[in-house]
């Protein structure tokens, strides 16, 4: 696998890999876990090869958030991607990305205001930036994104339909399910910040989450439901709950009462200083 992290190089590479097939994208942060790398994996199911970025993208963290202590291992992840089968790595430059004079700003409204995007102002205008670059710089057949990152898989799924980057034009999007520890925490890059005892509470998230499904299927109403799930996270030692809600899984609007529409339950808490997200299916 090449590393490759001038932008002239990355479209010799990828047009030539593109003559084996189609290629594949997998945009990530780095800091890799087994996670992304069911992502690649996945990914090579439906492709000949794999383009894999790792970018930590300055636009989509807010002014106080973990910009400058996010983890960066690019030799370790170098060696995972190689591991894993993907073909060549994606590894540009702030100012390969952002040249002085950097304008523009692409956003999806709406579905961007809610959830994380509450909390986080801003954050998905810097995710579609980045990914619509990523897509114009790859020019992949099909992106892999995870279901871990429920409310960004659908604004990304929404801005591709929007700008034309999805089928038969290009770039089908692909949602791969969420991948767990063993007790069933999310993996993320996050979870490197937490001590062990805060690794020991932050179980409770997802041990909540499925016991509110469990109180929901059995008839409890969703705002008795939210509110016991927000209480036993609280109990468990996280410090706040930024939101813990059902929502219909394509619009992401709330959800009073379960029905036959498809819902997720998807849920930001903060434990210390590290804000854990997750979802599931109801
Ligand atoms: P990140 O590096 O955190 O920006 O994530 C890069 C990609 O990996 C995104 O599409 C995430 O949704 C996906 N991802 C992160 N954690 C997981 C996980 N535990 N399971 C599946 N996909 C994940």
């Amino acid at each position: 696998m090449q590393t490759v992290n001038q932008l002239n190089t990355l479209r010799d590479q990828v047009s030539a890999l593109r003559a084996d097939g189609p290629v594949a994208l997998v945009p990530t942060m780095g800091a890799l876990h087994e996670g992304h790398l069911t992502l690649v994996k996945t990914a090579l199911q439906h492709a000949a090869h794999v383009v894999v970025s790792i970018f930590v993208n300055p636009i989509q963290f807010g002014p106080n958030e973990d910009l400058d202590r996010y983890p960066r291992q690019l030799a370790q992840d170098a060696a995972l991607l190689t591991e894993a089968g993907a073909s060549l790595l994606w590894a540009p430059s702030v100012e390969t990305m952002y040249p002085a004079g950097f304008a523009t700003n692409i956003g999806v409204t709406g579905i961007s205001d809610t959830l994380c995007g509450a909390s986080r102002p801003g954050h998905f205008d810097g995710v579609c930036t980045v990914v619509a670059k990523l897509f114009n710089q790859v020019r992949p057949d099909l992106a892999f994104f995870g279901e871990k990152d429920w409310q960004q898989l659908t604004i990304i799924r929404q801005m591709a339909r929007d700008l034309d980057f999805t089928q038969p034009a290009a770039v089908a999007i692909h949602g791969v399910p969420t991948v767990r520890e063993p007790d069933g925490l999310a993996l993320s890059s996050r979870n490197a910040y937490l001590t062990l005892e805060q690794r020991s509470q932050a179980v409770s998230l997802p041990n909540a989450m499925r016991s509110a499904i469990a109180a929901l299927r059995c008839g409890v109403p969703v705002a008795t439901a939210m509110h016991q799930l927000q209480a036993e996270i609280l109990a468990s030692g996280f410090s706040s709950v930024d939101y813990a809600e059902l929502v219909s899984a394509d619009s992401l609007t709330a959800i009073n009462t379960l029905s036959d529409a498809p819902a997720r339950l998807i849920v930001a808490a903060r434990i210390g200083a590290t804000r854990l997200i997750d979802n599931m299916e109801v």
